[in-house]
């Protein structure tokens, strides 16, 4: 395996989500990086047509990179719920709509649970983060965060937070501060949120605090 590259100065984060890209901004804030957004450089979305979270981080974050001429740094994630074998999964923006309907896609679970008559209720979320050199080089990175579907509680956050109540809490990701859902204790290298968890291993290979 090659050596791990170490990031400094400016990153393209290659989202169109505002809600990533504050949460993407709030991780980094503390490495000192210079974080411009994709939508700042009028880049455009690639299609995302791989078949994993990875490849579809690899995809935007090297589409940015060599759009841009510097390191992006992108997310692909998705809710899996286990009774809905692991749907929506990939599609978990798809299920939005054009509209990023939110409520409509928490519906849509509940109904798609109902409808199978299904009483299991796990699920998780999971978060491949890629950073892309322009000269081809990649680090990748996965965090997964377990819990139980339940209905909507929560006005914080973004997508399905609010129908998501990770294992051991008593709120749900739409009820918590995004310092609570990151959950990141540098001390340890803990993390709470599928996004933070693949954060703190890449910051340990990729990033040196300022
Ligand atoms: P994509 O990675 O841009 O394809 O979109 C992933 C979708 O998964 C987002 O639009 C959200 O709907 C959902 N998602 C990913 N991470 C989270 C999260 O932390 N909270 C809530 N929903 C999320």
């Amino acid at each position: 395996m090659s050596e791990h590259r170490i990031l400094n100065g400016k990153v393209v984060i290659a989202t169109h989500n505002p809600g990533k890209l504050v949460e993407m901004r709030e991780l980094l804030e503390p490495f000192g990086i210079e974080a411009v957004s994709a939508g700042e450089f009028s880049l455009a979305e690639p299609d995302e047509t791989g078949t994993m979270f990875c490849e579809n981080a690899a995809i935007k974050a090297q589409a940015a990179a060599s759009a841009s001429g510097l390191p992006a740094f992108a997310d692909d994630s998705g809710l899996c719920v286990n009774a809905l074998d692991g749907a929506p999964g990939l599609f978990s923006a798809r299920w939005a709509g054009p509209s990023k309907d939110f409520a409509a896609a928490m519906a849509r679970i509940a109904h798609e649970l109902d409808r199978r008559g299904a009483t299991e209720r796990r699920g998780h979320f999971v978060s491949a983060l890629v950073i892309a050199w322009p000269d081809g080089h990649l680090e990748t990175f996965e965090g997964r965060v377990f819990g139980e579907i339940v209905p909507p509680r929560g006005t914080l956050g973004f997508g399905y937070d609010p129908l998501f109540l990770p294992e051991g809490h008593h709120r749900t990701f739409g009820e918590m501060s995004s310092e609570e859902k990151h959950g990141v204790d540098w001390q340890t290298g803990a993390a709470l949120s599928h996004r933070a968890r693949a954060f703190v291993l890449l910051a340990e290979a990729c990033l040196r605090r300022v």
